[in-house]
């Protein structure tokens, strides 16, 4: 057993630090798209364009028109800890932005090249920030606000060992805009690679009223036929179900949109992309009666709760929440896809296709 030296406590420099914090976050390209898509949103826009070269790590750029920043945001964006999105332990009760932790670009600064280039509404001009000097300049753009990130992980060879190839960063990058375009049928997304525009999905109607429910629904549907193809709409079946305060709506496949792999699962809280094991353990129950042997459902699920019910605070990139009654949770999405299937189950399950 090799015994490690006693060596005196001492504090790590700042950059360090940032750095060990930003590998939480920032694992490859497709995580800082999933952190700028969530600001851009959480600013209000409602057109995205994304450009990205080299599988992300050459240049993610992300062009917003959300509500942008003043001279004083702009200089917070970048530092750790700094937001605007929370102030106190009672706002992180009960979060309805995507952001809260104000890390996100404090951490891509650490492994990358970052400036960004903003406007409000009130500025007569634009205001660029370079993160590694600190310096800012005038420029020119509409209002809102482009974030530019070159040179992934330049700072961390280790790091940067680990990425796959253009083609399979690329792929991650554009699962994390499918993420987001499908929770938010009301904002235009557009992405480029190399060059190429290579998705672009408009903005669409959007109703939040209840007399304008079929709006809303129209909206899901057209979004969901966009981003899962025009086949799933065919193949799936609408879920609505609300109980004891949870809502729980979407599209669930029945069983000819059946997969090998659980590759198309995406579930939502509070508009916000999960991966959460009450969701998924109560949507692979609803299907063990409709789906034969090792095939994977596809579906599309919001689940829609009181904020304070739900601790977002739990993960890093808060890919998992926690529900404060889970049993609550795992009853109503059992329901609303036992509803919703219940038609499938009459049929016999098909083998055949996916
Ligand atoms: P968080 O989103 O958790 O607050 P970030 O590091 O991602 O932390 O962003 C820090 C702050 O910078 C945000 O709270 C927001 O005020 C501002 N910001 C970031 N991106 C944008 C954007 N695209 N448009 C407007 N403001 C932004
Ligand atoms: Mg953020």
């Amino acid at each position: 057993i090799a015994i490690s030296p006693v060596r005196p406590i001492e504090e790590l420099p700042d950059e360090l630090i940032s750095q060990i914090a930003a590998g939480e976050v920032i694992e490859r390209p497709a995580s800082v798209v999933r952190e700028l898509l969530d600001n851009a949103l959480d600013a209000g826009a409602t057109d995205i364009r994304l450009r990205l070269i080299a599988g992300g790590v050459r240049l993610i750029a992300l062009e917003d028109d959300g509500r942008g920043m003043g001279e004083r945001d702009l200089r917070l964006s970048i530092r750790r800890h700094a937001t605007s999105k929370i102030r106190s332990l009672h706002d992180l009760e009960s979060v309805e932005t995507m952001g809260f932790r104000g890390e996100a670009l404090a951490a891509i600064a650490s492994v990358a090249e970052l400036r960004l280039v903003s406007r409000t509404g009130e500025a007569t001009a634009a205001l660029l920030l370079d993160a590694r000097s600190g310096e800012l300049e005038p420029a020119a753009r509409a209002v809102g606000t482009t974030v530019e990130v070159k040179e992934l992980f330049f700072a961390t060879p280790a790091r940067r060992k680990f990425l796959k190839s253009e083609q399979t960063e690329f792929a991650h990058c554009l699962e994390a805009v499918r993420r987001h375009a499908l929770a938010r049928p009301d904002v235009g997304f557009a992405i480029w690679h190399g060059g190429k525009l290579q998705q672009q999905w408009r903005a669409l109607a959007h109703a939040t009223a209840a007399d304008h429910a079929e709006i809303a629904q129209a909206s899901l549907d057209k979004r969901i036929a966009e981003v899962m193809g025009a086949d799933f709409i065919e193949h799936s079946v609408p879920v609505d179900h609300q109980e004891a305060g949870v809502r729980v709506y979407g599209r669930a496949g029945m069983p000819t949109a059946s997969r090998s792999r659980a590759d198309q699962q995406f579930s939502y809280v509070n508009g916000r992309y999960v991966r959460e094991k009450t969701i998924a353990h109560a949507a692979r129950s609803a299907y063990e009666d409709v789906l034969h042997g090792q095939r994977q459902p596809v579906y599309v699920l919001f689940v829609e709760i009181d904020p304070a019910q739900v601790d977002v605070n739990v993960h890093p990139t808060k890919i998992e929440v926690r529900f404060r009654d889970g049993r609550l949770v795992h009853q109503a999405v059992r329901h609303a896809l036992d509803l919703a299937l219940a038609p499938s189950r009459a049929l016999p399950a098909d083998d055949g296709a996916g």
